[in-house]
């Protein structure tokens, strides 16, 4: 393997041996008892997890075991933190409900407890599903979200899972098998004709889960009528193969058909963005990852880098100096450091905004400003993406200075607002307006755009 943060000539990368494939081997709930380091567990953390992973869901692959965890340090671990069920990722009583349930033995009432604490999770966070629902021919789609102006977010049917599940995932109801709740593609054919009647789209953001567990053969069928559009400037991919699976990129059967794709796009004069989702450097540290990113690079794709801040992962600033440091040197562009969201183990992860924003900014100074390119920490809300750009002080009111990246509107997008400090917000259904007014710029025109 090269010296990985050396600079190859493009040149070269076609010489580079493609590594022996490795098989992908994956464990879900059913399987846990297969996974040999937990054995190192007491029985009743092993039960805890089994509890947990009844209900938020549990997918985690070999690679990720024992090349990204650092089973000594186990509980602690990072890795081990965004990958394995912990007992408090469920308040007291869901855990208690499915535990008796589960001590029980009968499956109708696992199931029907199950259910019933998923419901209470609030699996669609910021109105995703009744909102933002785009129509063709006047019926309403699945598989698109139109938000903001210029970007539409595509979700491949193929692509709704991921090569290792994230215990804070937003979008883990989509992962649990109901039907109801999934968000999926039934064409590609109706993405071209949904872009093709909004002139104002220049963005397509392919997402999931994960768009790369899907065969090259097939992101390409989505991906290629696509090229044939003017109006299509960026297509984006968004996904974390790069750290849960980085042979995705190296040694599987399609990784170089998937680099070719890469290159077509740039070749059509397009511009290809692959959003990878990182948490911590520890997903950067293996020579694979390392090799994956090399080469992804070399096909004229850029990687950008986004992720939450998590209690338990990442909630200080060092890792995310290092992270974003990085980042930098393997060629990686910090984009957004996103605002844990109000779903799921929110409770177990959750941050408070003010916490937020210091960590933001105490990692920031650490870094020269090639590693500032990440805004943040942003709220991906129902209104917009709402960024915290600081703590201050106006006329002798503590306040939250915020400002919108996206906004529902797009006129509101980078204008500042302000909110009465409140050190234990994590939301932004916990701040109030500050200076007495009784509400937020944008909540009236927001109620009316609701109506519509
Ligand atoms: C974040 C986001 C986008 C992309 O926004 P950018 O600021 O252009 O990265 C698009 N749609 C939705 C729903 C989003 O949350
Ligand atoms: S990779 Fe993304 S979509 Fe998949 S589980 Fe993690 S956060 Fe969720």
């Amino acid at each position: 393997m090269p010296e990985t943060n050396t600079v190859i000539p493009l040149h070269q990368v076609e010489a580079q041996p493609f590594d022996e494939p490795r098989r992908f081997k994956v464990y879900t709930a059913r399987q846990l008892d297969k996974i040999e380091p937990l054995a190192r567990l007491d029985e009743e953390t092993r039960f805890a997890m089994e509890v947990v992973a009844n209900v938020l869901p549990f997918r985690v692959n070999e690679y990720v075991i024992d090349e990204l965890i650092d089973w000594d340090r186990v509980p602690d671990d990072p890795i081990y933190q965004l990958t394995f069920p912990q007992k408090d990722m469920l308040a007291p009583e869901h855990f208690e409900r499915v535990a008796t349930a589960m001590r029980g033995g009968v499956k109708a009432d696992i199931k029907a407890v199950v259910r019933e604490v998923r419901e209470a999770l609030n699996p669609h966070p910021a109105g995703q599903l009744e909102h933002n629902m785009p129509e063709v021919d006047g019926e309403k789609i699945d598989g698109i979200q139109h938000k903001y102006n210029e970007t539409v977010l595509f979700f491949p049917s193929q692509g709704q899972v991921c090569h290792s599940y994230c215990t804070f995932c937003f979008r883990w109801a989509q992962f649990i098998g109901d039907n109801d709740l999934k968000i999926a593609a039934r064409e590609a054919g109706q993405l071209k004709k949904y872009i093709q009647a909004h002139p104002e789209i220049t963005d397509v953001l392919i997402t999931g889960g994960d768009p790369l567990v899907m065969k090259t053969r097939n992101l390409r069928a989505h991906i290629e009528p696509l090229l044939q559009l003017e109006q299509v400037r960026t297509i984006r991919i968004g996904s974390k193969a790069l750290t849960f699976w980085p042979y995705r990129f190296v040694s599987d059967d399609d990784a170089k058909d998937l680099l070719d794709l890469f290159d077509d796009v740039r070749a059509s004069g397009k511009h290809l963005a692959l959003m990878a989702h990182y948490n911590h450097w520890q997903e950067l540290e293996t020579d694979i990852a390392k090799e994956a990113i090399r080469r992804v690079r070399a096909s004229g794709a850029v990687i950008r880098s986004q992720g939450p801040l998590l209690a338990h992962i990442n909630d200080n600033a060092d890792d995310w100096a290092r992270l974003w440091q990085t980042q930098v040197e393997l060629g990686i562009v910090p984009y957004y450091m996103f605002v844990e969201r109000d779903t799921g183990a929110r409770h177990y992860f959750e941050v408070p905004l003010a916490k937020a924003w210091t960590i933001y900014r105490d990692a920031m100074k650490q870094v020269s400003g090639i590693a500032r390119t990440a805004r943040g920490p942003g709220m991906s809300s129902h209104p917009g993406k709402v960024e915290i750009q600081g703590v201050t002080e106006i006329n002798g009111e503590k306040v939250f200075a915020l400002r919108f990246i996206q906004g529902r509107n797009h006129d509101w997008v980078q204008r500042p607002f302000f909110a009465k400090y409140n050190p234990d917000a994590t939301w932004l259904n916990h701040l109030e307006p500050a200076f007495g007014e009784d509400q937020f710029f944008f909540e009236k025109e927001l109620a009316e755009l609701e109506k519509q």
